[in-house]
């Protein structure tokens, strides 16, 4: 069998090496895709300025599918979110932050993950499959016109996209890499390097593909200032150490210009990382990494025994910082009553109880062979 082209997931590069496959003139590239970006084309009938020729042999050699969204929730707050179902069958969410000024889509670049953060409930269902590259900015997609149709006043209600919602993206850099490079694309969504985030718990050789590859915006989800902790809660820790990781950050800081930076995002968990020792020593391991750091107060999830520390406990790690001379912000929770906050996406996966188990075991495994 072909294999049917995802259409959606296509960027320039992509687009310029199938039409040029075909014969075709390059310039089809950027009507194709502005038929399908900008102007929303759910068919190629559509695309009155392609010749029927090319129009057919597009229907015929791929396909322009997208997630199909089976629920919505809107929190009390405005928050908005979408349990959203991927080729394979899985349910992934995306949410939609509305605040003063700008809109943050949360997208997902997996279903599950393989990491097994201690504090995430996303780690707790395991691995199920990759997102392809169309199912990445199919959530953009599907969530810029539904919102359009919400909000017809509003010009543009999605003004930033981060990769905070499932999974690891930088364990699927081969479609996380096409889908940002298109939501920055002029072609494409048109959204400012600086406003397209790609977050990672730290997979060194993913950092060293996006500072070749990417020109988005960098997260470290950091959460402890030392490899003792930090393996603790995020065991990928154990194979990328701070030693190796820190300075790769700093190489794609470096890389994007004089103005550079990483954000630290930074968990908060009671009584686990949120001393008065550890802010300063936060303070310290920093140094030498341009960044700003954002305090992520700890969301709760059935099944957990972490919790989240009182609001003087956060103020004081923010203030500490801050004397040390960050730029810190502590994140407000949004969208908890419908388990959207940050680390509460599980979505649903086939068949949990027995992932559970068989992923706790596999999971250092599996991660050997994901990163290998
Ligand atoms: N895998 C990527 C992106 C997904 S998570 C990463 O690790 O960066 C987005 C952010 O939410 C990460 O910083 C993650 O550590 C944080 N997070 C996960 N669970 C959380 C929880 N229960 N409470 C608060 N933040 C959490």
């Amino acid at each position: 069998m072909v294999e049917r082209v995802d259409y959606l997931g296509l960027d320039r590069g992509g687009w310029g090496e199938l039409l040029a496959g075909w014969g075709e003139k390059p310039y089809r590239a950027g009507q194709i895709m502005k038929w399908l970006h900008h102007r929303d084309a759910r068919g190629f009938a559509e695309m009155t300025d392609l010749s029927a020729g090319l129009r057919e042999r597009l229907a015929a050699s791929g396909s322009l599918a997208e997630p199909e969204v089976t629920e919505e929730r809107q929190s009390e707050d405005g928050t908005r979110k979408w349990l959203m179902r991927a080729q394979s069958g899985s349910l992934f969410e995306t949410v939609f932050i509305p605040e003063a000024g700008r809109g943050t889509l949360c997208v997902s670049s997996q279903v599950g993950c393989a990491l097994d953060c201690s504090f995430c409930a996303t780690g707790k269902q395991g691995f199920n499959s990759d997102l392809t590259a169309g199912e990445i900015i199919g959530q953009l997609r599907v969530a810029s016109r539904r919102l359009a149709e919400l909000y017809p006043d509003r010009a543009r209600p999605i003004t930033n996209v981060v990769l905070m919602g499932m999974g690891e993206p930088l364990l699927n850099v081969r479609n996380v890499i096409p889908a940002t490079t298109l939501m920055m694309d002029d072609l494409g969504y048109g959204i400012s390097r600086r406003r397209v985030t790609i977050s990672t718990a730290g997979v060194v050789p993913g950092i060293e593909e996006l500072c070749e590859r990417s020109l988005a915006s960098l997260a470290l989800s950091l959460h402890a200032p030392d490899d003792a902790l930090r393996s603790e809660l995020v065991p990928l820790n154990r194979k990328y150490p701070l030693a190796e990781l820190l300075p790769a950050c700093r190489r794609y800081a470096q890389r994007q210009g004089a103005k550079g930076t990483v954000t630290i995002e930074y968990t908060l968990i009671d009584g686990v990382n949120d001393s008065l020792a550890q802010a300063k020593s936060l303070a310290r391991l920093l140094r030498a990494l341009p960044c700003k750091i954002n305090l992520i107060p700890f969301n709760p999830f059935p099944g957990t025994a972490y919790r989240r520390p009182p609001a003087a406990v956060i103020r004081r790690f923010q203030d500490s910082l801050i004397a040390a001379g960050y730029a810190v912000t502590a994140r407000i929770t949004r969208g908890e009553d419908i388990q959207a906050a940050c680390g509460q996406l599980a979505g649903r996966v086939a068949d949990r109880t027995q992932r559970q188990a068989r992923y706790k075991r596999l999971a250092a495994l599996e991660l050997e062979e994901a990163v290998a």
